[in-house]
């Protein structure tokens, strides 16, 4: 294990301002925090973190990410809280602290080997510092280089796949393909150990076979570069990783013996003239093999890599690999993001920190060019605007970012988003038009009773939700419509003394432009022709009789069922709505009044707001209640009167909700020093319901008087 001097050490090579009093606070807090915890190998807990905080460091990262390095299992595994952490070491450490603490707990989610790619995803948007990642990074890095000593092998296995499958991929896209390859071999080897043996032991007898080969090439092409004029160039020959051998079998299908090229050598020079100096005299010393020459310096990977790549029967007839590089380009090759970062970090900037490694990366995404790079790109930036959250079974979702619960629903299956009446994120019950975040886990509960609500479109923000709801509304609405249309002609025939029939209206169809009998239908129930209309062109010849439907007529008629309508499928802003001045409940007598491309608004028979209403007796339209309605909830409006004394409000509030009333509003409509007069609105079942919370309210003696809002 790293002693505490030594980490400080080697911080203080690359960066002589490190905080060397901060750094040995955080090895300290750790050392103490995780006490006597052991780790599978027997090790104290403590070693874990100080070697996370070693392999950083050998990154040559920033104090902040050595610090954290130190302290990203704390908050996890000890009793220390983000807050200790935020009081000794600042918001800066704490915020980092906190995000490697989160991407350790959604790791935890999801096991699921076709979700890799929206995984690795997730961990990057959730990332929003990259040191975070990077931390994150060396964590499993260590932990995946002790993996042995787990002895649970479902555990291991784990392991292994989310580190082959997410973090060894996301090195690579930060262009850090040193640890790329250890992660990716570790993981390998626990993953198909029969494979990476046999491949390690044929790379073994090949060694064995040739054993000078790798250092003969290596000298060879050394005299070539040489005596071409480049005696600074350095050649260094290594063995492909077993991993990677097994990868390229895999693609092109062939044996190992038939993989020739297991050998690479990489060609380091001082700038970027000699690379192409070092690629002319490699391709005149020796046959150029078709298709494998990669001009990466002209054209870099969108991870920033840089480098010639070529293919050559090389000295002892051997096919080889060759990459050239400059040693700058190496350095960003082997460690990626991370190189860049410490290069432009340099000694006494000032600038702040925290949005570098933005910079970093947007740095990188410029240099991104043909349409692969591009996708790459896009993908990347895609992150940023993306949330990621999680069904109770562990299967991601992705959505845009402000996606609702209802989004979510509807992107699990239509049926769901159809039905959908709450949401419980992360274990709460929260309103459908919470916003998700990243990582939350949410269960959509259903009600078959649930439809669409046009509510819900002013805040969805996927498309298929908000494309069915709009479907749902338009069908919806002209149902509503045609039932309500038709109930008015048949009630124009009467007035007028006709019987009713279908047939006749054939005739008149073309007077109003309309294809069908059902388009006449909803033509009068959106109130743009009127039944009388209807009447009278179908009987031309006569005369329009004003018919006067007193007040009291109407009143005295509203609730006969033989000639009312059924009203269904009670969906607030549709052709049928309430009236906010009596707030109408089933129960209650009522009577609609048909208004001018707004579909018909029920008010209580007994409404003030009717007067207005009494010279134009066509618009009122008798309606009643129908029985399938106990599944949607109504709202009652009280007023009501408390004395002002400490306690009171709390009494009311109670009585109301033993009843099984739910307060939706209240508003103080009158304040005294002895009273209090307000308005309480209060969704029930029916009318009955709210008679009988009237009621349990008038029995508490605090409560002063309790009224229905009439008007
Ligand atoms: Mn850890």
């Amino acid at each position: 294990m790293m002693r505490q001097f030594e980490l400080v050490e080697l911080v203080r090579s690359y960066d002589p301002n490190a905080d060397e009093g901060a750094l040995n606070r955080a090895y300290v807090f750790s050392m103490k925090a995780h006490g006597a915890q052991l780790r599978a190998s027997g090790d104290p807990y403590f070693s874990h973190p100080v070697e996370v905080a070693g392999i950083l460091a050998q990154m040559k990262l920033d104090c902040a990410s050595i610090i954290t390095g130190l302290l990203h299992d704390t908050v996890e595994d000890t009793v220390a809280t983000l807050d200790d952490i935020n009081r000794v070491f600042g918001p800066e450490i704490a915020r980092l602290v906190d995000g490697v603490t989160k991407l350790s707990r959604i790791e935890l989610q999801s096991d699921q080997t076709k979700q890799a790619e929206n995984f690795r995803k997730l961990v990057l948007a959730m990332s929003e510092d990259i040191r975070v990642l990077l931390v994150k990074l060396a964590d499993r890095l260590h932990n995946i280089r002790t993996l042995r000593f787990i002895t649970n092998d479902e555990k291991r296995r784990r392991i292994a796949r989310e580190t082959m499958e997410i973090y060894a991929p996301l090195a690579e896209r930060l262009g850090m393909q040193r640890m790329k390859d250890e992660l990716e071999d570790l993981a390998f080897a626990e993953l198909q150990p029969d494979a990476r043996n046999s491949i390690a032991a044929r790379l073994e007898f090949l060694r064995d076979q040739g054993a000078t080969l790798v250092p003969r090439i290596e000298a060879e092409l050394q005299r070539v570069l040489r005596d071409g004029g480049l005696a600074g160039a350095s050649v260094a020959g290594r063995e492909k990783t077993p991993c990677s051998i097994w990868r390229k079998m895999q693609r092109k299908s062939v044996a190992f013996e038939q993989l020739s090229d297991v050998m690479a050598f990489r060609v380091l020079v001082d700038n970027v003239g000699d690379c192409y100096h070092a690629l002319g005299l490699i391709h005149s010393a020796y046959h150029v093999v078709p298709g494998r020459f990669k001009d990466y310096i002209s054209t870099p990977k969108p991870n920033n890599y840089r480098s010639l790549h070529t293919g050559v029967i090389g000295p002892e007839r051997q096919r080889i690999e060759i990459q050239i590089r400059t040693r700058d380009m190496h350095e960003v090759a082997e460690f990626g993001v991370a190189a860049h970062w410490s290069y432009k970090q340099g000694v006494g900037n000032t600038e702040g920190p925290q949005y570098r490694w933005l910079r970093e990366l947007l740095d990188i995404l410029d240099h991104a060019s043909g349409p692969e790079e591009f996708l790459e790109h896009t993908k990347l930036e895609m992150f940023q605007d993306q949330v990621f959250c999680f069904t109770p079974k562990g299967d991601l979702i992705a959505l845009p970012r402000g996606a609702t619960a209802v989004d979510f629903a509807y992107a699990v299956h239509s049926e769901i988003g159809d039905t959908c009446v709450g949401a419980k994120i992360n274990g709460r019950l929260l309103p459908l038009r919470t916003v998700l975040g990243n990582g939350d886990q949410v269960e959509i509960i259903t009600s078959k009773a649930q439809r669409p609500s046009p509510t819900w479109e002013r805040f969805v923000v996927t498309g298929k939700a908000r494309a069915r709801i709009r479907r749902f509304i338009r069908t919806q609405q002209r149902a509503q419509y045609l039932d309500l249309g038709k109930a008015i002609v048949q009630k124009a025939f009467r007035q007028e003394g006709c019987e009713f029939s279908e047939r006749p209206l054939e005739a008149v169809l073309k007077t109003f432009n309309c294809a069908a009998i059902e388009d006449l239908y909803v033509a009068v129930g959106q109130g743009l022709v009127t039944g009388r209309a209807v009447v009278a062109a179908v009987f031309p010849q006569r005369q329009d009789r004003a018919k006067v439907v007193s007040l009291a007529r109407a009143r005295r008629k509203a609730g006969h069922t033989d000639t009312a309508v059924a009203i269904r499928g009670l969906i607030p802003g549709m052709a049928l709505h309430f009236a906010g001045c009596c707030h109408p409940l089933p129960g209650d007598r009522i009577v609609g009044i048909v208004t001018t491309g707004k579909g018909v608004t029920i008010h209580t028979i007994d409404c003030e707001t009717l007067e207005n209403f009494a010279d134009t007796p066509e618009r009122w339209l008798d309606v009643a209640w129908s029985n399938n309605d106990g599944e949607t909830a109504h709202v009652g409006r009280l007023n009501v009167m408390i004395a002002n004394e400490p306690g009171n409000l709390g009494s009311l509030t109670t009585v109301i909700g033993k009843q099984g009333g739910n307060i939706t509003n209240l508003k103080i409509t009158n304040r005294s020093t002895d009273f209090f007069e307000m308005m309480l609105d209060i969704e029930v079942a029916d009318v009955k319901h709210l008679t009988t919370i009237i009621a349990a309210l008038r029995a508490n003696p605090v409560i002063n008087s309790v009224e229905r809002a009439r008007g």
